[in-house]
């Protein structure tokens, strides 16, 4: 039976693939974008995660823990906290349970020309899940998307690309040497999924976060579009900087702590995809 941790279920989503979507976030990810607005999607793992805007430093959460420093996910500081500032990050669900609950909009989703979404984290952890629940889901006629930072093993990748219906691949640092220093990871498995992509028939766009000074410069932006013109991407989407991407650190007990200038506006630059002759749009 294979399982995933959920950390999220959004719907009526407009960003993720084609139409009015249900967005699925898995929970684990390989890569350590330093400006990664969502760390909840960093490990594979149920967490306890606590809100500390409007905590009272009561104390009762700490009072009631059998375990401090290696909690055992036994939910008592959950019920002690008098403001409901604790809760569970994160569900593990069969890809059977996932795909009757999801269903339940399919006919929705359907009519709007939309489907279902998965993302991260890094859904590709679950490939093996994917697999499963994807062909669940377009069992009963529900379009199928994936998000992805590609960083993968190159079979499972291969398997989840040819069963899907969508892909959004993540291209973020060309150069080597920087995408280790700002995402933790190499690009090699990355750029050779990449070509995996382009070497199979699926419909895919190409996904560019722009942040200051590191994948907004126009040597990376050219290299990204000299890349994609070549391959038979359907375009490309420039997703801006959130500069709102710190305020979830505290929630699962981490600083946020960026090393490139975070007040900085990024450079929307759409026309080094326009005279590539790639459809552009900015998110
Ligand atoms: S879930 Fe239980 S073990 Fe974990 S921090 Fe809360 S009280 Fe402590
Ligand atoms: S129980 Fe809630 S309000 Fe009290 S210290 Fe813990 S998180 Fe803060």
């Amino acid at each position: 039976m294979q399982k995933a941790i959920v950390f999220s279920i959004e719907e009526f989503s407009v960003y993720d693939g084609p139409g009015i979507r249900t967005t699925v976030f898995l929970k684990g990810c390989p890569m350590r974008c330093n400006w990664c607005h969502n760390p909840e999607g960093f490990e594979p793992r149920v967490q306890v995660v606590k809100n500390l805007n409007g905590c009272e430093r009561c104390g009762a959460c700490k009072a009631v823990c059998p375990s401090p420093g290696a909690c055992i996910l036994c939910g008592r500081c959950i019920s002690a906290c008098p403001k409901n500032l604790i809760r569970f990050s994160g569900k593990e669900y069969t890809a059977e349970g996932l795909a009757s609950k999801l269903l339940k909009n399919a006919d929705y989703l359907k009519k709007c020309g939309g489907g279902v979404t998965f993302t991260g984290g890094e859904c590709l952890l679950y490939a093996d899940f994917l697999i499963a629940i994807i062909a669940m889901l377009k069992g009963e006629k529900t379009h199928t998307a994936i998000q992805t930072c590609g960083f993968a093993d190159e079979r499972k990748f291969k398997a989840v690309v040819s069963a899907v219906d969508y892909v959004m691949f993540d291209l973020k640092v060309m150069d080597r040497q920087e995408a280790i220093r700002y995402t933790g990871c190499d690009n090699a498995p990355i750029l050779k999924n990449f070509r995996n992509l382009c070497a199979g028939g699926t419909p895919f766009v190409v996904r560019v976060p722009l942040i200051p000074g590191v994948t907004d410069t126009k040597k990376n932006l050219q290299a990204i579009a000299d890349l994609v013109k070549d391959s038979p991407a359907l375009g490309a989407e420039l997703l801006p900087y959130n500069k709102m991407a710190g305020s979830k650190y505290r929630l699962v007990g981490k600083k946020y702590s960026p090393i490139f200038d975070q007040t900085a506006e990024p450079n929307i630059d759409t026309e080094i995809f326009i005279k590539a002759g790639i459809p552009v749009k900015v998110l």
